[in-house]
């Protein structure tokens, strides 16, 4: 079958473009947007996160401010760092980059964050606003992913959508925005019976399971579309995601690539968020 390749950096690269436009048209307003990234401790990856964050503001025009803080700064340093941002009108989104050092509570930390500042839609307030079809934030890496279905002209509505894994940042967000899209939506975890039979149902497969090239041919419907969010390095320092694409692919009519599938969507929408929360704040 002849499939096509979802192009998850063109996209990526529209949305960026769309919020530059914004951001500038804000500008010629008087009106600065700002996001304030966090990091604590120098995980390398997380520094490349970070910065990637920072070149992306740079790229749209926003400002961002940079807090980097040693590895042992207290909760209570870090806490009090983010009620002097929700209280700084000038800041308009405010992302602590995870996973934090163990002694600080990951959960406290995100609930501390203003909701209308909660860009990474983290916050359990932005999670149930999106819970009940109220506007709010809604998590990067999904709402990237409709983004994806979306401008390849991937219809949603009545399709079998299944989603493998059920994390809060990935799984759940991404079912609650595929039922808002009114897909009939089924999500699969480690305890769901028999995979492979409620896979090759999916119109729509999104596979977030955390293991390299663990989906086959055999777990993909004859033109389905298939969604890889994993993000792999193999022993060659080569990425690769969840899905076996060289194997899947043929039997798709759309799938993502790894490299440049849901990857770069991530940034983008950050970004769109950002604009976002000005609008939400005012
Ligand atoms: P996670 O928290 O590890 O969740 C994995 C999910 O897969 C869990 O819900 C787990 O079920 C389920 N699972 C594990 N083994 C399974 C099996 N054999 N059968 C069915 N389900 C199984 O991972 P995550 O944070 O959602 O991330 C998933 C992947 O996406 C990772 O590779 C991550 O690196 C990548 N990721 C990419 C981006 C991006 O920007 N592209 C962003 C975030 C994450 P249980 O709940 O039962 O344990």
């Amino acid at each position: 079958m002849s499939y096509s390749i979802i192009d998850g950096k063109a996209i990526s690269a529209q949305i960026k473009e769309e919020c530059k436009q914004q951001v500038l048209a804000y500008k010629e307003k008087g009106i600065e947007i700002c996001l304030a990234v966090i990091q604590v401790g120098a995980d390398p990856a997380s520094s490349v996160y970070v910065n990637n964050k920072k070149k992306a503001c740079e790229f749209c025009g926003m400002k961002s401010l940079s807090y980097e803080l040693p590895e042992e700064t207290t909760e209570d340093e870090l806490l009090a760092l983010i009620h002097k941002l929700n209280d700084d009108p000038s800041v308009n989104g405010i992302l602590v980059q995870l996973p934090l050092p163990k002694h600080i509570d990951e959960d406290l930390v995100i609930r501390t964050i203003d909701p209308k500042k909660d860009v990474d839609g983290f916050h359990t307030q932005s999670v149930g606003a999106l819970c009940i079809g109220q506007p709010g934030f809604v998590s990067c890496t999904p709402a990237g992913i409709i983004q994806l279905l979306k401008r390849s002209g991937i219809e949603i509505a009545g399709k079998e959508c299944v989603v493998i894994g059920r994390s809060n940042i990935v799984g759940k967000p991404m079912a609650l925005l595929l039922l808002r899209e009114n897909g009939t939506v089924t999500v699969c975890h480690s305890r769901t019976k028999d995979l492979k039979e409620v896979t090759k149902r999916a119109d729509i497969l999104i596979v977030a399971i955390g293991k390299p090239k663990f989906i086959t041919s055999d777990y993909v419907k004859e033109g389905a579309v298939v969604i890889d969010v994993g993000i792999h390095r193999n022993e060659n320092n080569k990425l690769c995601g969840d899905v076996d694409f060289d194997d899947v692919a043929e039997k798709t009519s759309a799938i993502t690539p790894v490299p440049g599938g849901v990857g770069p969507m991530t940034i983008a929408m950050l970004m769109h968020n950002c604009v976002a929360s000005y609008e939400l704040q005012n």
